[in-house]
């Protein structure tokens, strides 16, 4: 398989689209600027195949950014969502979905109580509220690199010390909406210990990925969740745990089924929304209790819990058993192993790095650069031209790859023999159009 680089309905479709819509996408890595050429415009998914607007099927190892645990259009899914459907799209009421999601949840994980919103997004920006309402404290502390969302106080780069407040990443987000973020580099006990030390009875909470996949995947090194959970713990700050990319992706719970490193707030998304927009926050019964209705801490949404989202999400943890984890981790595993070995065939500088089922690989442009990416800066060596290089050729020949080399990779249990073969064909190609 080999499909030509142009792909023309595609290419229609983006400029159709870039008159109505800033950039042409909704969510700007959709567009394809880090890898260029044009983003395909997908018009079906059924197990682990995409079929694009030309008609080009493609081996998906995005899974939606993570969602589709079982790969598109999973029959119990599609089944959860008609069903609900037929019943109704959104009352603005209760409804008994949303309490059997939010008691799967609290059944597969370490929270008492959980609160239904609509993306990780509003997940973070609630956590971060309630985490300031329950401590009466206003400093937030955040990792370079770790993304939380596109939350005002969250899109902060570091200041020149731990000392000193955060500057916006973004323009539209204003000194005083990061003054009171600090930033400081992931897997850096020391400057945890020193900012605590400074700084640890001003801060409300420290926020962290559970083990980061938005700089690539960089897992957490040398017991740091434990560093967190200890530093907060003698402040009495609080920790929150996102674990909306590694939520019910990486095990039946998450990251905490792997490293069982209490937090008191934890957010998730992505799998327990099945494909649907369904988020949610959760933790301690006191914390928890200090949310409206009935606390002084507001947070709302008209269509949070959802019926027809509920319903997908319910599906798609229901199906979630620890045999899939196993099968996710052994299909992760052969996938890593197949990656780099035409990556060492054809000599490109590289490292593979993983967590639970979720991999990214980094590529160098020298073989003296290979290192272990502990952290952004770390993350930032990275060739973005090699990657390129490989994905376009991937894409040429029927796999579509997250489309950075800051993304992780997510597989899906629809990965059979006949989407790994067409995975091992393709690399040895990619691999040298990156060599
Ligand atoms: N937190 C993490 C760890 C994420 O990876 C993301 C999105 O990728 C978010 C929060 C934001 O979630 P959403 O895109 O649903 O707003």
């Amino acid at each position: 398989m080999n499909y030509p680089s142009e792909a023309p309905e595609s290419a229609r479709l983006f400029e159709r689209a870039g008159v109505v819509t800033p950039g042409g996408v909704n969510s700007p890595v959709r567009a394809f600027g880090a890898v260029g050429g044009t983003p395909r415009f997908m018009v079906s998914g059924k197990g682990a195949y995409l079929t694009d607007a030309d008609g080009r099927e493609y081996v998906d190892l995005v899974s939606s950014w993570g969602p589709l645990l079982h790969g598109h259009a999973h029959p119990a899914v599609i089944d959860a969502v008609t069903k609900a459907a037929a019943h109704g799209t959104s009352f603005g009421a209760p409804t008994v979905n949303e309490v059997a999601l939010a008691e799967e949840i609290v059944a597969r994980t370490a929270i008492d109580q959980v609160r239904l919103v609509s993306s990780g997004t509003e997940a973070t920006m609630s956590a971060i509220r309630l985490a300031r309402g329950y401590t009466g404290r206003s400093t937030v502390v955040k990792f370079a690199g770790c993304y939380h969302g596109h939350v005002d106080a969250l899109l902060a780069a570091a200041g020149s010390g731990v000392a000193t407040f955060a500057t916006p990443e973004t323009e539209g987000v204003t000194g005083a909406q990061t003054h009171d973020t600090v930033v400081i580099d992931y897997n850096d006990a020391e400057a945890v210990w020193e900012l605590f030390e400074q700084r640890g009875d001003e801060i409300a909470c420290v926020i962290t990925e559970a083990s980061p996949g938005n700089m690539g995947v960089v897992p957490p090194r040398d017991s740091f969740n434990q560093v967190l959970r200890e530093a907060t713990l003698k402040s009495g700050a609080l920790l929150i745990s996102d674990e909306v990319m590694t939520g019910f992706r990486v095990s039946r719970s998450g990251w905490w089924g792997l490293e069982a490193v209490d937090a008191d707030l934890f957010t998730f998304g992505k799998v327990m929304g099945g494909g649907l927009p369904a988020a949610a926050f959760g933790g301690r019964a006191d914390i928890m209790a200090k949310l409206s209705p009935g606390g002084p801490v507001y947070q709302a949404g008209t269509l949070s819990g959802n019926p027809i989202a509920t319903a997908a999400g319910l599906a798609n943890l229901q199906l979630a058993t620890d045999e899939v984890y196993s099968r996710l981790d052994a299909v992760s595993t052969e996938l890593q192993g197949m990656v780099s070995a035409a990556l060492f065939g054809a000599g490109v500088p590289h490292r593979v790095q993983y967590a639970g089922n979720m991999f990214s690989v980094f590529f160098f442009d020298r073989e003296d650069d290979v290192r272990e990416v502990r952290n952004y800066d770390d993350s930032r060596t990275q060739s973005a031209s090699k990657f390129a290089a490989f994905f376009q050729e991937m894409l040429a020949r029927g796999v579509y790859l997250p489309p950075s080399g800051y993304e992780t990779w997510f597989v899906s249990g629809a990965l059979d023999d006949g989407a790994m073969s067409r995975i091992s064909d393709a690399l040895p190609y990619a691999a040298q159009a990156a060599a």
